[in-house]
């Protein structure tokens, strides 16, 4: 007989958002539940992804609020000094440094997903009001009065006053509680691995949006790079099916000689990219959160930023009404949650969609609407510090 399990907050989603919240509820004493379709061993010891998370600041302090930052091995971290935008072919980019005002003299720093993966997985571990239900996902979400249940695949249940969805963009439980939501595939896939260079990178990072396709370099230790590039899908897999000397080469090309003769030292991850904006981010006894909520396109290197942005909201929300003695799953904690979160995300999203738009479209009006958008970007003062102040908000 499979075995019930009852649960102040379930959370559907074991990855990165949703174990995060779990550790940040479970530190108020709430009895908390998580259930994923991985098993066990795959969360424990999490495999190479090819991901590199550039974490702001203030998603780094979170973290070690946690307890999960200090679960994190320093030598897996790269400091980020600086940010490089280049536009198609225009030889100046538009800079966002650290400089002065920030203490550490760093925008953030690098660290890849399986590690920031296993530590929140250790942290979950160490706390006996997490129960982990893994190597199985969700089969049905039923409402009763004052609780939901979720039914898993297993044929057992799960109670709880609150169901957290953090199942990722394609997240079912945001479908089975009905909850709308703009899923658009760009059509672009994206290669990532880590190659290493001739050149020091100099903790740059530097993003090209040509027209057909679009590179990211993100330097990580020791002379070497993660490369992320956004190619047709053709193109993509003609790069993938290449040996590592073909590929170094051809990537050596793309990213014009920069660093020197670049070498391909790890494997190539592929990704299919999709991008997701949920329209409402609550129902009765359930919340959205990460990339279930919100799915932005990897360009703008923000998707687990603001993933924990939304861990902070809604764990503030029912922080506030447990040390109230209240309903933690009530609508009042819910809407409060929702207003706050989509105020934050939504002109994210909006330029977000920009950069789906405009940067996938090599036709003329929109060459020269970016070139136009980006060179605001680069004259005008308050864009610019709008930019830099977003990623250093609370870094002094
Ligand atoms: C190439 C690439 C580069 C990126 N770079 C950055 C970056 O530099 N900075 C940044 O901030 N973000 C970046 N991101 C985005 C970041 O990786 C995501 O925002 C983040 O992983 C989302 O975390 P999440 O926990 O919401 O969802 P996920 O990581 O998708 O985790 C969802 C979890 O839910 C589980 N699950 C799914 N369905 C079910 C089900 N039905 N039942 C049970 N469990 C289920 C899955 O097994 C998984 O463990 C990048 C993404 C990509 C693809």
């Amino acid at each position: 007989m499979p075995e019930n399990t009852m649960a102040d907050v379930a959370i559907v989603g074991a990855g990165p958002a949703g174990l995060c919240l779990a550790v940040e509820l479970a530190a108020m004493g709430l009895e908390v539940a998580v259930v994923d379709r991985i098993p066990y061993s795959a969360l424990a010891e999490p495999g190479e992804d090819g991901r590199e998370i550039a974490l702001t600041h203030t998603s780094r302090r979170q973290l070690a609020w946690a307890g999960i930052w200090q679960r994190i091995d320093m030598q897996s971290v790269a400091p980020i000094r600086e940010a490089q935008l280049y536009n198609g072919d225009a030889p100046q980019a538009m800079t966002l440094a650290g400089g002065e005002r920030s203490a550490s003299r760093t925008i953030g720093q690098l660290v890849p997903n399986r590690v920031i993966r296993r530590a929140a997985f250790e942290a979950a571990l160490d706390d006996s009001r997490i129960t982990l239900l893994t190597g199985q996902g969700v089969s049905a979400l039923e409402t009763a009065t004052r609780t939901r249940t979720l039914r898993l695949e297993d044929g057992s249940r799960l109670d709880a006053r609150l169901v957290v969805a953090a199942d990722g963009r394609m997240s079912v439980t945001r479908r089975m509680a009905g909850l709308p939501a703009h899923l658009e595939d760009t059509g672009r896939k994206v290669l990532v691995c880590r190659m290493a260079h001739e050149r020091p990178h100099g903790e740059t990072t530097w993003s090209w949006f040509g027209y057909e396709r679009a590179l990211a370099l993100l330097p990580l230790n020791e002379q070497t790079s993660s490369v992320v590039m956004t190619l047709t899908p053709t193109e993509a897999e003609r790069l993938a099916s290449l040996d590592v000397a073909a590929f170094s080469a051809t990537v050596t090309d793309f990213y014009r000689h920069c660093l020197g003769d670049m070498q391909r030292i790890g494997e190539v991850h592929s990704y299919p990219l999709w991008v997701g904006y949920a329209q409402r981010l609550v129902e009765e006894r359930l919340a959205l959160i990460g990339d279930a909520a919100i799915g932005l396109h990897p360009a703008t290197a923000h998707g687990f930023n603001v993933g924990l942005a939304s861990v902070h909201r809604l764990a503030r929300e029912i922080s506030m009404e447990h040390r109230r003695g209240g309903d933690i799953g009530s609508s009042a904690v819910l809407s409060a949650y929702e207003r706050a979160h989509q105020r934050a995300i939504r002109p994210l999203w909006l330029a977000s969609q920009t950069v789906v738009s405009l940067y996938g479209d090599a036709r003329p009006p929109a060459r020269m609407l970016r070139q136009a958008a980006l060179g605001l970007a680069r004259q005008v003062g308050p864009l610019r510090w709008g930019l830099e102040s977003y990623l250093l908000r609370d870094a002094r």
